[in-house]
């Protein structure tokens, strides 16, 4: 006989002191404000799933759907998800490393970023609750994403973003009918509008009031990063980190599969993560052993997706990374740049910003001997370059300009004799 999904989810509980509350949409504890997470009933799911019934599956996050906090199948975003993880041979010899996979969310179903399998889960969510607007606050994919589900799902949607955000993310919002509201501020200041708003109107806010529901559907990436590694964990895992809820939850599905008896050999995984030098708060928490991060009140980075100031699980995540042995770092806007077509140039990848922070923070680790050469890594690509063309407008050759001759082509790209490139780039008529 089949359980209803609902029966797998118990309810939501405080991260700080262990109360537990029913489904509903909250998400902090009412005695001391701790974050909410749901609970799950492990040993019912650990009767009902195997292996052979989830690979029967179609090919998308739901998939896992027991471990996923819907009380009946995804009404929003049914086909998110199972990105390809791919064996990079060729960034693993410009890294010098011996076993280097790539899980590519670039190419996540509809809006090109990981924030698809959040947003799925939160609005099915949603709907299950009853709400018929919903919202965000968001660096920029969470709106893209946001606003394409919220379209297909029929909802109507309020997107809150700061004002200084990429033209493309804006543009990737807008053009599916939401209500976009550029907000003169930081990110920061963009949330705490938010959860006045969401308190106000009652609408479902996909990361302020069902932020335990929505930031489940990050685990999805990690239950595919193991089974399409054959059902088993890998030693490393470097993620980029905004609100820092991601890193935390990759980890989390590691410890579900164990737990639910998917992957006999508990998880040994060490998570690295990675920010941009312009907006830190977490790595700089790792590096300096601070208890507590310190807020970035002015964010100045190209990695706009991922400036948040004061990341609401930064303690958590600095935490993870250090029980699990792994590290932290932060790299520039160049370093930024350089790991993006370093990622192009290898592996045919054109991630966004994020995507350049997480190569570069690779690299930066590998060179301080913080990270092992000789044991297998995953890299978290969470985003798409075509977003954030802007960054490396000034970093690429210009097209040669030619006449429609064959001479002309010799002459540019062969110096006329078939020798090396001549003058590629410089865009003159020859
Ligand atoms: C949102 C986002 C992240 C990280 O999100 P968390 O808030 O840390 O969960 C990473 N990469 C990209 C491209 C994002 O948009
Ligand atoms: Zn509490």
């Amino acid at each position: 006989m089949a359980i209803p999904q609902a029966e797998f989810t118990i309810g939501l509980q405080c991260k700080l002191c262990g109360k537990i509350y029913p489904k509903s949409p909250v998400n902090f504890c009412t005695d001391d404000f701790g974050p909410l997470e749901v609970v799950y009933d492990y040993d019912a799911i650990r009767a009902t799933v195997t292996r052979a019934k989830i690979e029967q599956r179609p090919r998308t996050m739901w998939r896992y759907r027991e471990l996923l906090p819907l009380d009946g199948p995804p009404t929003v975003g049914p086909q998110v998800g199972c990105t390809p993880l791919i064996r990079a041979d060729r960034l693993a010899k410009e890294l010098g490393v011996s076993k280097l996979w790539i899980k590519n969310d670039a190419v996540n179903f509809p809006t090109l970023s990981f924030k698809d399998r959040v947003v799925s889960v939160a609005l099915s969510k949603a709907r299950e609750f009853g709400f018929k607007t919903v919202g965000c606050a968001s660096t920029g994919n969470l709106a893209n994403s946001v606003a394409a589900n919220a379209a297909q799902a029929g909802l109507e949607a309020y997107i809150f973003v700061p004002s200084d955000l990429e033209k493309a993310k804006i543009l990737n919002t807008s053009v599916y009918g939401a209500k976009v509201i550029a907000v003169h501020g930081t990110y920061d200041e963009v949330n705490r509008l938010c959860t006045q708003v969401a308190f106000k109107y009652n609408w479902g806010f996909v990361n302020i009031n069902l932020r335990p529901f929505y930031a489940e559907g990050s685990k999805t990436m990690g239950y595919e990063i193991a089974e399409d590694l054959g059902w088993r964990f890998p030693r490393h895992v470097i993620a980029p980190m905004a609100g820092g809820s991601l890193i935390g939850k990759i980890h989390k599905s590691f410890e579900e599969l164990y737990k639910v008896g998917l992957v006999s050999e508990a998880p040994r995984t060490k998570m690295y993560g990675a920010q941009a030098t312009g907006c830190n708060p977490i790595t700089d928490a790792v590096k300096s052993g601070r208890d507590r991060h310190k807020p970035v009140r002015k964010p100045n980075t190209i990695c706009k997706s991922l400036a948040i100031g004061d990341p609401a699980d930064g303690y958590f995540s600095k935490n993870l990374i250090h029980t699990t042995g792994g590290w932290a770092d932060d790299v520039t806007d160049d370093e930024i740049v350089e790991g993006m077509l370093l990622l192009a140039r290898t592996e045919g990848i054109f991630a966004e910003t994020a995507g350049g922070v997480t190569i570069a923070v690779a690299r930066k680790l590998l060179a301080e001997n913080r990270l092992p050469r000789d044991e297998e890594i995953v890299l978290c690509i969470t985003g798409n370059g075509l977003k954030t063309q802007d960054a490396v407008e000034g970093a690429v050759e210009k097209p040669a300009l030619i006449k429609p001759s064959l001479d002309a082509f010799v002459e540019v790209f062969t110096g006329g004799d078939m020798g090396l490139p001549k003058t590629y780039g410089s865009a003159v008529l020859v």
